[in-house]
């Protein structure tokens, strides 16, 4: 299937539809309530760590429509676009957080008009700011100078890349999607990013093309940085691993596939207690682009509100206090962070 779900009108556009398919999934033997897996570890429930990363989703357009996107972004979503009253009011609360980290993600956070704006006030403020970056975005004409401008500011840039070869991030992001982020990472290294400065980071983050789980990206750092050197003269900084949440449209590809029993299996058996301290919810405050505050991007797409019913908080009238006192709301794609080496918007969280 091509296309958004919610273009498509598909049911499992839904978040309550994308749950109810995860949670009828039974296998024998496998218990998949995730809070109950924590304890059999022996570990505490997920509480909030300091708050350190500010990740603020500025909406769901993009120029791409790949296979796996857990945002259900495409071209056609100019429908979900942060205000520039809500990105205001996430830069008061970021004052008040003490956050170190802007994180900006999408859809494509440079199609959104307050891309600059927001990048301006968060370096002012003298915070490490993260643009998730697709790659073939740098290269519309719109985005001439982009990367020169980023680094200026010292702005990282975390990269998609699925893999380093051609075919299977050709089947995740659609024909031709390779050789373009080959040519944006050209360009990238020719404003000097992924070379060692660390105030023009490159970090390319990759995700499996299948119902399996991401090797440890310790182990394929070298192979990829090998692999794109040796065949494009191109170098980045470090790579990031991630699993395959089942959400959105990955969810819709295990579902039509026949894989999503056993890709739920892998990710509960998979289970690594190593990796829940790491899990992104405990430092991060993730932000809808309609104002709305989660655990994370995945609780997010799912419509899992953090601190839901009446204590329900907004970016507008957001206070540290209760963001910390918060209990994380954890569902059975929670196994997604805490599979293998574990993984995160930071990559994975147990080596
Ligand atoms: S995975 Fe990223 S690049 Fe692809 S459609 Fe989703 S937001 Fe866009
Ligand atoms: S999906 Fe979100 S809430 Fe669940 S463990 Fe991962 S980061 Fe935490």
């Amino acid at each position: 299937m091509s296309g958004t779900l919610a273009g498509r009108r598909d049911p499992l556009a839904s978040p309550d539809e994308q749950l109810r398919a995860v949670d009828a999934v039974a296998i024998e033997g496998d218990d998949l309530d995730f809070d109950r897996a924590i304890a059999r570890a022996g570990l505490p429930i997920l509480t909030p760590a300091a708050l350190e990363i500010f990740q603020i989703n500025l909406g769901k357009l993009c120029n791409m429509t790949c296979r796996h996107c857990h945002v259900d972004a495409g071209p056609d979503r100019s429908d979900a676009m942060m205000s520039r009253a809500t990105v205001d009011a996430c830069l008061r609360a970021l004052d008040q957080s003490g956050a170190h980290t802007v994180d900006l993600t999408g859809g494509a956070p440079e199609l959104h008009p307050e891309f600059a704006y927001i990048i301006e006030a968060a370096v002012g403020r003298g915070k490490h700011v993260i643009d998730r970056c697709n790659l073939s975005v740098l290269l519309l004409p719109r985005s001439k100078g982009l990367a020169n401008w980023l680094g200026e500011r010292g702005v990282e840039i975390v990269a998609s890349l699925p893999h380093y070869r051609k075919r299977n991030t050709d089947a995740q992001r659609g024909d031709g999607a390779y050789d373009k982020s080959i040519d944006a990472l050209r360009l990238l290294n020719e404003a000097g990013y992924g070379q060692g400065d660390p105030r023009r980071r490159l970090t390319l983050m990759s995700n499996p093309a299948g119902a399996f789980l991401a090797p440890s990206q310790s182990n394929v750092e070298e192979e990829w940085k090998e692999a794109l050197h040796r065949d494009f003269g191109i170098t980045f900084d470090r790579l990031f691993a991630l699993n395959n949440m089942p959400i959105s449209r990955f969810l819709e590809w295990l579902v039509e596939s026949g894989n999503l029993d056993d890709y739920m299996a892998k990710l509960s058996r998979s289970f690594n207690g190593a990796a829940v301290a790491g899990v992104m919810c405990r430092n991060t405050i993730s932000i809808s682009w309609d104002g709305r505050l989660f655990d994370c991007d995945f609780n997010q797409m799912l419509d899992l509100d953090a601190l839901p019913d009446d204590t329900a908080m907004r970016i507008e009238d957001f206070d540290l206090d209760s963001w910390q006192r918060r209990r994380v709301v954890t569902r059975r794609h929670c196994f997604g962070c805490t599979a293998g080496a574990g993984s995160s918007c930071g990559g994975a969280t147990a080596q």
